[in-house]
């Protein structure tokens, strides 16, 4: 007994000695030092139960128990400084109330020991927080952060930890944050009561998108037995039947350490999370038995089918094809590691890819414009599922579409799959292992949320290649083993449903009025003195909303704690066939990573537009002796992942002046170098532009995205067209990316003939794949380096007979060095000094419930003295004014103001109800901003928030990717560093002033929404 004692407390010893000398820390790497871990061993107040290393990801996971309340624990230590945090309770609702969703808001908005309004939104200011969110799924709750700096880690876990244990939940908060009887005009009793909530309005917002609709009805209606069978996030019609007690309630029953998932992530030391964790909050618990569990889905013994209805789509690329179909079947637990893992490889293989059999069955023969919205392996749900079928598709080709998902499945069991493509798949899951991303913890996080939930255990799901070589044997043993389960799991299945959505006309008009009706329910029920109160709520809760507020509570960072100089990117800079080349040593774990940027200067201006179709293209129709579904295989089966995308570039001294081109990405293990240059030299050397077919299937599914894309991203689009009058690159953004390319490919789309489109994407190769006018980027690690670099050359002699001279189309062609290193290397930007800015107001008439708005304004570029302080002014409004009108007291989803490196300053609010007041509010938080009453803190807090921006962590895959596209060196980010910490107040107001007051600068403007009395009234709107 003594002798253990011994070894234990002397192992502890050292531990502590290397803990306080910061050079032998380093020397033993986290998940070394996770591995010195006893099971049995015991630290404040939790008990390990595990600790296993997986060299796969390179960490070790230690699992632990908190003693007295059952809380379980998962740390995976692991080399990496973006240090995660998240805690998660298993929310399972038995009513469509949103109560899980209006807790996870309300709880964020004051706790016992920070009792301030909206704590966690001002710690987004108060921190260097890489990541902080809070999110509600089907059957769990989950409350993530993330940072680099270690004291911050401890403030935030702070506040996390006093949110979601100790929160005020005021009633003034579930007013504000879930739902609301008020008066239109809060200060006015006499204006009709309406329904107000920042949740209500969300979950408005994402039912009035049709792919979110259908997924909530399929899982709804495939799980009806419990709480699959309700809509956790809030059925908007339901969100007024839930009570401020019941919310308690909820929170009391669920919010409980022994319903409590934690995990944490990182190389910062386990014990301290722990010794924080056990004393700030779980000491204060007993155990308790939580009622939370999920039952198992009662199996059916015969198939299903249903029918839904939806909002018509306007920008539907064919409006006569509105209709979804699906068939979704019912898996086993995902509880299951090994099943779970399978399945899903089995997903892949019938869906994934141009060579898959459900992509042949169903895209191809063009029935509708791409796969159903939900589609695959579902492993989000205690009982994972499957789902098949498509979307915008004719309602007269039902019946068709089942009997082709039936014969492809019989097809399936008899001929299998070919085994290159399931060697595609597993070399796929290898370099997803060895991808290194920035946010590494948090893709855990969320990888092992929904096993766990379920008490599965999330340390086997870690175990990646032990599954794979399980997968292997179970193949070698059985050649049949993926047909037997596609016959066990599909075609012997009778617990499968059958779900079709068609749009109805009046569908938006029903919402309404059901909207309506349920409000005149609730007003008929109350007395004169109900409404008085009502009246009297609402001034409360809009005095509390405009209250001076006091966040000294709160613990911060202080401007002193952000580091004064950013680390140097090693870059240096060969050629390759007379072509620049940039390289990156990082360490890239056996990956490569090249890129290459072409600018499209010499392109006719009426092939514009197609440049983003082009891209979309250009990979997926096959090259040299490949057809399109040899390439994708080859892609697959060599790389990982080859694109093509649009990009305009800013220059970041003159708003008149851009570079335009495409940008070449792709990513291989070192191994296949060889394999992917080959792909990428068949690619420029031997395109296939000859097959409309597949071209009209490509077009389809683009059309498809754009359309429903809308509906989440429509601030962007606001955004986009808002700046389209102001700068040259805005402009061009609008054509290759906003609101007028989403309705040019809907034209392409609906076009009967392709021909004309197909004959053009030649003649546009010409100019975009043409080493004349690029530069690539290589990164790998320094071992690979010039193993790469003569790959590079090699591919570009391969390419050289596509080089070619040729003149740009814009007279005013500016030439900037590439790098300060003397290299004649240059960039070709284009200049257009006789821009003119004007003033431009656009509104687009959407079938949407809410509105998305914007204004930008032009004011300077990157390198001007006052960008910083630009850049900080629009954090400091969003923190301190906009939030609070738009979000706050207007019910938007969210709202704000951002710095554009293009040198526009806009503003935006997303899934708003309101239009007119929020434009209001953007020129009322210009007022507020020169009128200057904000503090010194106020503005530290802003530096705080532009920093955890600036210093955000970069993949080693995307290290020195800002200089080669933009030119923006070490040197220039440094400058901008320190302008940023010596911005004051005065310098605020008077950026403020300058560049934001009416009249100062040309601004434009733009709105998505709902039909709008104000504006069809107002001729100065172009409305589309
Ligand atoms: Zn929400």
């Amino acid at each position: 007994m003594l002798r253990r004692a011994t070894t234990i407390y002397r192992r502890l010893r050292t531990l502590s000695v290397l803990g306080r000398c910061p050079r032998r820390h380093q020397s033993i790497s986290a998940p070394e030092r996770a591995l010195q871990y006893a099971v049995g061993q015991r630290i404040h107040g939790f008990t390990i139960t595990e600790v296993t290393a997986v060299p796969d990801l390179f960490l070790t996971a230690v699992k632990l128990t908190h003693d007295s309340t059952g809380a379980q624990y998962l740390h995976a230590a692991r080399d990496d400084k973006n240090n995660l945090f998240s805690v998660q309770f298993r929310t399972t609702p038995m009513d469509s109330t949103g109560v899980p969703h209006i807790l996870e808001h309300t709880v964020l908005c004051g706790s016992e020991r920070f009792p301030c309004r909206d704590p966690f939104f001002k710690m987004l200011n108060r921190s260097l927080s890489t990541f902080m969110n809070a999110f509600t799924a089907s059957d769990y709750t989950m409350y993530p952060f993330s940072t680099q700096n270690a004291k911050d880690f401890q403030n935030l876990l702070s506040v996390y930890l006093d949110a979601v244990f100790f929160p005020c939940l005021r009633e003034l908060d579930f007013w504000q944050e879930g739902w609301r009887l008020e008066n239109e005009d809060p200060q006015d009793p006499s204006s009709p009561l309406v329904f107000k909530g920042v949740v209500f309005n969300e979950m408005k917002g994402a039912f009035s998108d049709n792919e979110r609709l259908y997924a909530q009805h399929l899982q709804n209606k495939l799980l009806p037995d419990h709480t699959y069978a309700v809509v956790s996030g809030g059925e908007p019609l339901a969100i007024p039947d839930l009570t401020w007690t019941q919310l308690r309630e909820f929170h009391r029953t669920h919010y409980h350490p022994s319903n409590a998932r934690f995990f944490t992530y990182g190389d910062l030391p386990l014990e301290q999370h722990l010794q924080q964790i056990h004393q700030e909050a779980l000491v204060r618990f007993q155990r308790t038995q939580p009622d939370t569990a999920v039952p198992t889905q009662q199996l059916w013994t015969s198939p299903r089918e249903d029918h839904v209805t939806c909002k018509p789509d306007a920008m539907a690329p064919d409006p006569t094809k509105q209709n979804t179909l699906c068939v979704s079947y019912l898996l086993g637990d995902i509880t299951e590691v090994f099943e779970g893992f399978v399945l899903s490889l089995l997903s892949s293989l019938m869906i994934s890819g141009p060579n898959s059999p459900f992509y042949r069955a169903l895209i191809e023969p063009k029935i509708g414009s791409d796969f159903s919205s939900v589609v695959g392996y579902d492993g989000s749900t205690r009982q994972a599922s499957f789902s098949i079928g498509l979307q915008g598709m004719s309602e007269a080709d039902n019946e068709r579409v089942k009997r082709i998902i039936n014969d492809t499945i019989d097809d399936i069991i008899v001929k299998g799959f070919e085994e290159e493509r399931i060697e595609a798949l597993l070399h796929k899951i290898e370099i997803q292992m060895k991808h290194q991303s920035s946010s590494f913890g948090l893709s855990l996080a969320s990888y092992v949320a929904s096993c766990w939930n379920h008490d599965g255990d999330p340390v086997q799901l870690l175990k990646i290649s032990e599954c794979v070589s399980l997968f292997r044997q179970k193949l070698l043993e059985n050649p049949r083993y993926l047909q037997d389960m596609v016959q066990h799991y599909f075609k012997d299945n009778p617990h499968r449903l059958t779900l079709s959505m068609a749009p109805e006309e009046s569908y938006q008009q029903q919402q309404v009025q059901q909207e309506e009706a349920k409000l005149q329910a609730k007003i008929q029920q109350l007395s004169q003195s109900d409404r008085q109160h009502i009246y009297q709520k609402g001034l409360e809760l809009l005095s509390a909303q405009n209250a001076e507020q006091d966040a000294s509570c709160l613990p911060a960072l202080k401007v002193s704690d952000i580091e004064p100089t950013i680390p140097h990117t090693p870059i240096q800079m060969g050629s390759a066939g007379g072509v620049p080349v940039q390289y990156c040593e990082q360490p890239t774990n056996g990956m490569v990573y090249f890129r290459a940027l072409s600018n499209i200067n010499t392109l006719p201006e009426d092939l514009k537009p197609y440049v983003p179709l082009f891209c979309s293209v250009v990979t997926r129709m096959g090259c040299g002796q490949l057809d399109y579904r040899q390439q994708s295989q080859q892609m697959e089966l060599r790389t990982g992942g080859m694109s093509v995308t649009p990009q305009i570039l800013p220059d970041s001294t003159d708003l008149d002046m851009y570079e335009q081109g495409v940008l070449l990405s792709s990513s291989c293990l070192e191994r296949n170098l060889p394999e992917m240059f080959h792909l990428w030299s068949e690619i420029f050397n031997s395109p296939h532009f000859d097959d409309e077919e597949r071209l009209r299937v490509l077009v389809m599914m683009s059309a498809q995205e754009l359309a429903n894309g809308i509906s989440y991203s429509g601030h962007m689009y606001a955004m986009t067209r808002a700046a389209r009058t102001l700068t040259p690159a805005a402009d061009l953004q609008e054509t290759l990316s906003g609101m007028d390319q989403v309705k040019f490919m809907k034209r392409v789309a609906e076009s009967s003939d392709l021909t004309s489109v197909l004959r053009k994407l030649p003649r546009i190769k010409r100019h975009l794949l043409n080493p004349e006018n690029m530069r690539c980027a290589v990164n790998a690690t320094p071992q690979k380096l010039s193993a790469a670099a003569a790959e590079t050359e090699r591919f570009m002699g391969n390419i050289a007979s596509t080089r070619k001279e040729r003149k740009a189309v814009r007279p005013h062609v500016v030439q900037k060095p590439l790098a300060a290193s003397g290299s004649s290397a240059t960039r070709k930007l284009i200049s257009e000094p006789n821009f003119q800015p004007c003033q431009m107001k656009t509104f687009y008439q959407l079938p949407f419930p809410v509105n998305f708005v914007s204004e930008c304004v032009r004011t300077i570029p990157l390198t001007h003295p006052d960008y910083a302080s630009l850049s900080i002014l629009a954090r400091l409004m969003t923190a301190k004014y906009l939030h609070g009108e738009i979000r706050e007291k207007g019910g938007a989803y969210g709202g704000g103001a951002r710095m554009g490196g293009g040198g526009v300053f806009s503003f935006y609010s997303y899934r708003d109800p309101n239009s007119m007041a929020t434009l209001s509010a953007f020129r009322g938080g210009v007022d507020w901003a020169r009128a200057g009453s904000f503090s010194q803190q106020d503005v530290d807090e802003a530096k705080l928030s532009v920093f955890s921006a600036v210093d955000a962590p970069v993949a080693p895959s995307d290290k020195g990717l800002g200089f080669f596209l933009s030119g923006v060196s070490d040197e220039m980010k440094q400058q901008h560093r320190e302008r940023l910490f010596t911005v004051t107040h005065t310098n605020l107001v008077d950026a403020a002033n300058r560049y934001l007051g009416l009249g100062q600068r040309t601004c434009g403007v733009a709105i998505l929404g709902p039909d709008n009395d104000v504006i069809s009234k107002d001729p100065s709107w172009v409305v589309k």
